[in-house]
């Protein structure tokens, strides 16, 4: 099980790596896009990080629609409503609950990255953050089905993850801002994708503990 304290965690490590990685996602930026997705990522969850109190003793759904409602609120650009998206979606499923199973974990992690598809419109190989979400819940999902605990599931995840945002490099560019580049995003790595890969990892830190 995963309780609303792990939860909590959870948000807080991601908030924490993300002011870590500010510099660091912001140079991915300014390499195909217009350098501000550190910048943009640290100012949401932040934000969002200092409505928790609100929320510390409410259930997993509400926790999570916090967050989904302050980044929607103050991240500009793609990243602000993509995952605002993604926490919408994973909290529509756990509303009321304490704690989650694998099945619940599975469930959010799938219903994110539906939103994200839905609401972005990327295939996989568009060099987006869709190349990290999407082979993580196809890695969970196996691990789960093959009978595998969370803590394993969850590092099959995080590897698969891992490998998606490698495979961001070679691959053309084909939404968001990156796109306008054409050829020349050829090569560097999508911030939105190290972002993604950043979050599953502190999850997984956090549930490993
Ligand atoms: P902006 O591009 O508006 O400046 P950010 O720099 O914060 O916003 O975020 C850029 C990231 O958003 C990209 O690296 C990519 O992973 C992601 N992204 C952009 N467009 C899409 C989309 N349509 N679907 C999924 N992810 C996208
Ligand atoms: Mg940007």
């Amino acid at each position: 099980m995963v309780s609303r304290e792990q939860i909590l965690q959870w948000l807080q490590a991601f908030a924490a790596e993300i002011t870590q990685n500010k510099q660091y996602l912001t140079e991915l930026d300014a390499a195909i896009g217009d350098a501000d997705h550190g910048i943009n990522m640290d100012r949401g969850f932040q934000k969002a990080i200092a409505q928790l109190p609100t929320v510390a003793n409410k259930d997993i759904g509400s926790i999570l629609k916090t967050v989904s409602m302050t980044l929607i609120s103050s991240i500009g650009g793609a990243s602000g409503p993509l995952y605002g998206t993604w926490f919408l979606r994973a909290s529509t499923d756990m509303a009321g609950k304490q704690e989650l199973t694998e099945q619940d974990l599975l469930r959010l992690l799938q219903s994110g990255l539906n939103g994200v598809l839905q609401r972005g419109k990327a295939q996989l190989g568009d060099k987006t953050m869709v190349d990290v979400l999407s082979p993580a819940v196809v890695a969970f999902e196996q691990a789960v089905s093959g009978g595998e605990d969370k803590v394993t599931a969850l590092q099959q995840a995080v590897a698969a993850a891992e490998q998606g945002m490698k495979d961001t490099t070679p691959m053309l560019a084909k939404k968001g801002r990156a796109s306008y580049l054409g050829e020349r995003s050829i090569g560097h790595q999508d911030p939105g994708a190290t972002s993604a890969y950043l979050m599953l990892k502190c999850l997984l830190a956090v549930v490993q503990d």
